[in-house]
């Protein structure tokens, strides 16, 4: 054997050695990417978002107290186009898609509503495949439409962006999805009243409340459309925003003390639904960024999200990033040759694509994902430089191929370490002093629930 053989022979069984030993490493870590939810990405079509905000204007106004009589115009008939809609949509679920009119009386209250009138949220419900999963996540938008004056039912109320972009996302994402299976039940909703003051929302939150569902995440959108500011002569399509309130807006005196303590008023849930949504949107959609905003909604601002907020479940709300206030709650007219009014024109349908791409990946990706770890606890015993964890496996839904540990600086908005074990205790070589940790389960496609944040356990 010449010296040259052997070396080649010496450099394959090395290459072999390095190759099984990244394989066994790689092994212990679950894939980060699910194809299918990389198709169903790819299935979101921006003709198809177009067609629904162009029919969605067609119905000229869809103000809350417009009529519900016309089969063409008002509020009535766009309730009935969207639930015949989710109806098509439905035929492809096996029966497991079901669609409802959820109505609901709003009593005169000398503001908004002169009197009592009728809404309905249109409700299209995909229930999860697995018997022991009882999550449920929302996806939102709302129908109702306005002109300059809240309280004018008349006039024509386009809506395009505000909000038939939130609803066309809502719809696009029940076409895509009621084929396909997930273990927890996904929800989506058109919402009515909002314009008048959140009461399509508020009800259902009450209800969801009240029936005591296990709502793990609310997805609001609303004015998600468009990407030019003509105010600021900004043209962006690459990035928008997710609010979220940074600790609960329930929280009881008792979690304000710890949450005081431990520095941990940017990690509420709704905070850390935000997260997930930025690390799963633009993980599975190109040309996106999510950008964080660290309050519960624009200044002095609220939607759809809040009452879910109020009642304590984790929800956020995506805007686009640059708003256009000229198309914006404006009576459509020309002024010295200049349009107003909420138009179709004035949206970008790829913008909207990308966006609606955003909320299907975050939707897929816990849906599919395990529940999420249970007495998730810091050790504090002793004082250590290193951080010991454990917690025990969810009781419910699929078991966990294992668990990630996330890990970030305390001045860092996102996490920037992950560490992936199989047991329900670690210890890590970091301090607890300079980190924040959370833990997430995770199946063997590498969906994974949200990461719930440890508390103190003395031991
Ligand atoms: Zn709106």
């Amino acid at each position: 054997m010449t010296y040259k053989t052997k070396f080649t022979r010496l450099l394959a069984l090395c290459m072999l050695a390095g190759l099984f030993l990244t394989q066994t490493v790689a092994a212990q870590a679950p894939a980060t990417h699910d194809e299918e939810i990389q198709k169903m990405v790819g299935e979101v079509s921006a003709e198809n978002l177009r067609a629904l905000v162009e029919k969605m204007v067609s119905f000229e106004t869809r103000h809350s107290l417009s009529t519900t009589t016309s089969k063409k115009v008002g509020i009535g008939a766009a309730r009935e186009w969207v639930k015949a809609e989710f109806e098509k949509y439905a035929k492809a679920s096996n029966g497991r898609m079901t669609v409802d009119m959820d109505r609901y009386t709003v009593k005169a209250d000398g503001r908004r509503i002169p009197q009592d009138v009728e809404m309905a949220n249109v409700v299209a419900t995909l229930k999860g495949s697995d018997p022991s999963d009882d999550r449920v996540i929302i996806v939102a938008g709302h129908l109702d439409s306005r002109a300059t004056d809240v309280m004018d039912a008349k006039s024509k109320a386009p809506g395009a962006n505000d909000d038939a972009s939130g609803v066309a996302i809502v719809m696009e994402m029940a076409r895509v999805m009621a084929s396909r299976q997930f273990p927890a039940t996904l929800v989506f909703v058109a919402f009515q009243g909002e314009e008048q003051g959140l009461y399509g929302s508020r009800h259902m939150a009450e209800r969801v409340k009240k029936e005591g569902w296990n709502l793990v995440a609310v997805l609001n959108n609303d004015i998600v459309g468009n990407s030019y500011s003509a105010e600021m002569g900004i043209h962006d399509n690459t990035r928008v925003r997710v609010f979220s309130e940074a600790t609960p807006s329930n929280e009881t005196e008792e979690q304000a003390r710890l949450r005081r303590t431990l520095g941990s008023e940017n990690d509420g849930p709704s905070r850390n639904l935000a997260r997930y949504m930025k690390i799963t949107g633009e993980a599975y959609v190109d040309q996106i960024e999510v950008v964080l905003g660290y309050r519960p909604d624009r200044f002095l601002r609220g939607g759809d999200h809040t009452p879910f907020n109020q009642q304590g479940y984790a929800a956020v709300r995506m805007s686009e990033m640059n708003e256009d206030f000229d198309h914006q709650h404006q009576d459509v007219r020309k002024e010295n040759g200049k349009q107003y009014g909420d138009l179709t024109e004035f949206m970008d349908f790829e913008y909207l694509r990308k966006n609606t791409a955003v909320n299907l990946a975050t939707m897929a990706n816990l849906g599919r994902a395990p529940h999420a770890p249970e007495k998730v606890g810091v050790l504090t015993a002793n004082l250590t430089n290193k951080t010991d964890l454990t917690w025990t496996a969810p009781s419910k839904g699929k078991k966990p191929a294992g668990y990630y540990i996330l890990m970030r600086e305390t001045s860092s908005q996102t996490w920037d370490k992950k560490f992936f074990v199989k047991d329900t205790k670690v210890t890590l070589p970091y301090s607890k002093d300079n980190y924040f940790f959370a833990v997430q389960a995770a199946d063997e496609l590498g969906h994974t629930s949200l990461p719930v944040l440890p508390v103190p356990v003395r031991q």
